[in-house]
């Protein structure tokens, strides 16, 4: 069976990850969360104190980036780990949050990233999650959905997100983030989050993340019968 890309790419908040995770998990394909290391980039950036508007500051630094995931048997979770430390909680705080999108739209940054992601993905067999994996990661994915959903049931879903992880964080505050995100990441020069145009559109607002992972396996499942069937008729020609 051939192995094939799955990209995930949409709105914040709309279950991309946890439905990616699981699509991976079912498959035995390999789970690479791409807002994660720009949530890594953006806590070094922090914690460097990079001015992120400097040019050649932002370059220098991302040289001293190193990003891998890792499978952790204690929690039984992916961690992301930042030059060999592990930050998953760090990365997904409020705090990270307001500033991610912002990093995340310089050029350098994304250029790095893109490059990045393209080499984990090289030999397939992988779902990776994000804004422009269908668009610029992988324009060749075999599988591309987007993820949509109404901004108020995202909102509500980052909160109970926040709170399981100890941060109460109100309504307001999560709305308003959320919507400046959305404008930031459709309206960036570089790699703008849009659908791209062979990508299948995923409304979850009431959908269960069950009923995600099953729909998305169905999707793959029919690709993967598409590809089984163009191969055999070659081979019969
Ligand atoms: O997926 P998550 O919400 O953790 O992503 C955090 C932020 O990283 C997004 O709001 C977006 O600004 C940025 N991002 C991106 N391109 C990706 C993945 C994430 O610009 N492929």
């Amino acid at each position: 069976m051939p192995k094939i890309v799955i990209a995930i790419d949409g709105y914040s908040s709309c279950g991309k990850s946890t439905t990616a995770k699981a699509v991976a998990a079912k498959m035995g394909y390999g789970y690479i969360d791409t807002g994660a290391m720009y949530r890594a980039v953006t806590l070094f950036f922090i914690q460097e104190r990079i001015a992120f508007t400097n040019q050649k500051e932002v370059e220098l630094a991302l040289e001293r980036i190193h990003i891998t995931f890792n499978y952790s048997n204690q929690t039984g979770k992916n961690q992301t780990c930042l030059n060999g430390l592990n930050v998953e909680d760090e990365i997904r705080t409020m705090h990270i949050s307001n500033l991610v999108s912002e990093v995340s739209a310089i050029p350098e940054v994304r250029w790095a990233m893109v490059a990045q992601q393209q080499k984990m993905g090289r030999r397939r067999g992988v779902v990776m999650d994000g804004r422009d994996i269908g668009t610029t990661v992988f324009p060749d994915a075999e599988v591309k959905v987007f993820m949509t959903a109404e901004t108020y049931i995202r909102a509500q879903r980052r909160q109970q997100e926040l709170l399981a992880k100890g941060e109460l964080v109100n309504m307001d505050e999560i709305i308003k983030n959320i919507e400046k995100r959305d404008l930031i990441d459709t309206t960036r020069s570089e790699s703008p989050l849009v659908k791209a145009a062979d990508a299948t559109l995923l409304d979850t607002s009431h959908m269960t993340i069950e009923e995600q992972v099953d729909w998305v396996i169905e999707l793959a499942d029919r690709r993967l019968a598409e590809l089984h069937r163009k191969k055999s008729r070659k081979v019969i020609q």
